[in-house]
């Protein structure tokens, strides 16, 4: 974390971090929840967490009677304050225990608790998700959340040092990019709609528009009817567009520049919780390696007899195999440059027969984070690619017309801030990474 949450105003309660208590510096006030409870006698321990971590609190009867008695009604889960002194201690976390002088309880909560906070028991994750409530109160899963918040933060800090504008397109649409069968129909008034799969047409747009280099931290649809542990139903998407590049390299060096400086920072800030996480995060600091699709097909060939069944995209496995050939090089982050059979807004590079788009996919430990590359900015040649491929022009008219009144030659990518957390966090399905996650399944909590 940055700094401490440091609020001065008169209103606010007395009290300060777990974290910012020192042994022998005087009284102090500490709030949070109670995390664990040990009775040993005339002896009572409270192990008080906050957002920045656990406090030991030691009730001696001998000591404080009237404290001690009050603790003995004390529940898991309830929300006290606790004025005392901190003395060292090596038994307690953090190496600091607190001798209480004042106990209140401000909030009870009811028992049992439906999940277990402190103890590590076996949960599956859909009854954590089913229980998130209390499943986001476990130190392991705040982890995940800080250290979201890190990323976020520091992605965003690098668009704005490098004058991106932060926009904001429309979730309710008529039509999608992606693709119709992955759209969540709406009623909107009396009329169909659908909420929004990509950015990707309003981008490009706003390139059209002269807006030159824009960000979107936003939300997206799909109605997949998956059953993975890297997709969901509401994505947290992390769009980017920028205008006047000589080619997709330049949108690379963007994706590239910019994660890193995301992983750099949560490396930095976020020590505490991938410390808490078990996790040791590597920054990418040598260039990421770019291939092109065909060198992808033939390390999977000759390396691993592996041969995606679709001839013009990875499959999963492929994609998990690329991440370990190159993870043992050194290299967690690599793209794919150049596959062949792309959506109409890829420019392509046509020679003869074959032909190459200027996609490309960032691949993040063995996973795709993103997708991104040139768009065609010449509207006849697109509307050409748009016939090639049966789509229905009509469905696109206002952005057709958007880009042929003069655009400039962009890309972009659109990456998936769930399965960024999920691959920095080490987390085993993508549901953790998000906090109230959407799946076939699930519309509650
Ligand atoms: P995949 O092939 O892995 O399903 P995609 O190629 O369909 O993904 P894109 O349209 O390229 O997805 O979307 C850009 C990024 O958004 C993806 O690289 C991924 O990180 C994220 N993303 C897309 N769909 C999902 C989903 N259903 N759940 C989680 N993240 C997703
Ligand atoms: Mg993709």
């Amino acid at each position: 974390m940055r700094g401490q949450l440091d609020v001065t105003h008169t209103y606010m309660i007395d009290r300060i971090h777990t974290s910012q208590v020192e042994a022998d510096a005087g009284s102090v006030a500490i709030a949070g929840h109670v995390h664990e409870i040990r009775d040993l006698g005339g002896l009572v321990f409270l192990i008080v967490r906050d957002r920045e971590g656990l406090i030991q609190v030691v009730f001696k009867e001998e000591r404080e009677p009237e404290l001690f008695e009050a603790v003995q009604d004390v529940g898991s889960e309830d929300v006290v304050r606790i004025v005392g002194e901190p003395v060292e201690s090596d038994q307690a976390p953090g190496g600091v225990e607190i001798a209480p002088t004042e106990y209140e309880v401000i909030d009870e909560a009811d028992s049992p608790l439906p999940l277990e906070i402190s103890k590590d028991v076996d949960v599956d994750l859909s009854t954590r998700l089913d229980n998130r409530a209390l499943d986001l109160r476990k130190p392991e899963v705040l982890s995940v959340f800080t250290l979201r918040s890190e990323l976020m933060t520091a992605m965003e800090e690098w668009f704005e040092a490098e004058e991106f504008v932060d926009i904001k397109t429309p979730r309710i649409s008529k039509g999608g990019a992606e693709g119709g069968a992955e759209l969540f129909p709406i009623l909107y008034y009396d009329k169909d709609a659908f909420l929004s799969q990509s950015p990707q047409l309003y981008k490009q747009m706003l390139m059209a528009a002269g807006y030159e280099a824009v960000y979107e931290n936003g939300t997206a649809f799909r109605a997949e009817d998956f059953a993975t542990s890297r997709h969901v139903s509401e994505i947290a998407m992390f769009d980017v567009e920028l205008a006047y590049i000589e080619d997709h390299h330049d949108v690379m060096d963007v994706q590239e520049e910019s994660l890193r400086h995301a992983l750099r920072a949560a490396a930095e800030n976020a020590e505490r919780e991938l410390d808490v996480l078990d996790v040791d995060l590597q920054v990418p600091e040598e260039d990421f390696p770019r291939i092109t699709f065909d060198e992808a097909l033939d390390i999977l060939e000759t390396e691993y007899g592996h041969f995606p069944d679709d001839p013009t995209d990875l499959d999963t496995k492929g994609e998990k195999l690329l991440g370990e050939y190159f993870e043992e090089q050194g290299h967690p982050a690599f793209f794919v440059v150049g596959y062949p059979d792309e959506k109409f807004y890829y420019m392509q590079d046509v020679e003869g027969d074959d032909v190459a788009s200027r996609k490309f996919d960032l691949i993040y430990k063995g996973q795709e984070l993103s997708s991104g590359g040139q768009r065609e900015h010449d509207v006849e040649r697109m509307v050409e690619v748009m016939e090639e491929q049966g789509v229905e022009t009509a469905n696109f008219e206002f952005y057709i017309e958007a880009l042929s009144f003069g655009t400039p030659p962009h890309g972009g990518y659109g990456l998936g801030i769930d399965r960024l957390v999920q691959k920095v966090a080490e987390l085993d399905n993508i549901k953790e990474a998000i906090m109230f996650p959407r799946d076939p399944n699930r519309l509650e909590p």
